[in-house]
């Protein structure tokens, strides 16, 4: 939206700087003046925060209109056991997935469809975990096998790994989900912090693209901390 001097101006007394004559469009010596004070107090505020300020809020990557109004209590996820690009089947069971490339693909349910308790055409992501649970998929690790550690043809690549942690940030602020190891979780995650039986998943027990971190645990912890910092 353009800032006209009069959409300055009712912003102005909005922020607590009245201006005798309103927003009446003239940038008079008052509007400014009033200017003056915010860049002032703006200043004031700058210093008193912590002297190395948080980089601006990531830039949001999952389209609004995604994410219609619901009441949803947490974020699990998965990896496709697929290939590299989401197929039909897999549109049907999440709700948004991840390519290889880091392209979004939303899924055919709606989140809202998702939400407790959940309605005909939900997305099927987690078994008996469903109900307020949004399910986020990469696109990946078809053939791949956990022990011993086989990415397959279509290991899970960082840049699927960053989107991820950027769409989990979009969802947490869109739907006020704190980041705990109940609210955003792995698949392979859902049997050990909620209790639910699942059979065996163990997405995500392993990183292709980082060997290093081995568990549902760590990854999850991963996962946390990265979507976190984009908060
Ligand atoms: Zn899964």
């Amino acid at each position: 939206m353009k800032t006209t001097v009069q959409s300055l101006q009712r912003r102005l007394i909005s922020l607590g700087f009245p201006l005798q004559f309103g927003a009446d469009g003239d940038p008079g010596v008052e509007t400014i003046a009033a200017v003056g004070k915010a860049l002032d107090e703006l200043e004031e505020l700058r210093e008193v925060s912590s002297p190395s300020p948080k980089p601006a809020q990531s830039s949001s990557i999952v389209p609004s209109d995604w994410m219609p109004a619901a009441k949803m209590e947490r974020i699990i996820c998965h990896w496709t056991a697929g290939a590299h690009k989401a197929s039909e089947f897999d549109r049907g069971h999440y709700h948004i997935l991840i390519e290889d490339d880091g392209k979004l693909i939303r899924g055919i349910p709606s989140i809202k469809l998702n939400e407790a308790p959940a309605q005909k055409g939900y997305a099927a992501h987690t078994l008996g975990a469903n109900s307020g649970s949004i399910g986020v998929s990469l696109c990946c690790m078809g053939g791949a096998n956990e022990a011993p550690f086989d990415p397959g043809k279509y290991p899970m690549n960082r840049e699927q790994w960053d989107a991820l942690t950027s769409v989990v940030a979009d969802l947490c602020r869109r739907y006020s989900i704190p980041v705990t190891d109940k609210t955003v979780l792995s698949h392979a995650e859902v049997q050990n912090n909620l209790g639910i039986q699942q059979r065996g998943k163990w997405d995500f027990t392993r990183l292709a693209f980082d060997p290093s971190v081995k568990g549902a645990k760590a990854c999850g912890d991963k996962l946390r901390a990265e979507a976190k910092a984009k908060l």
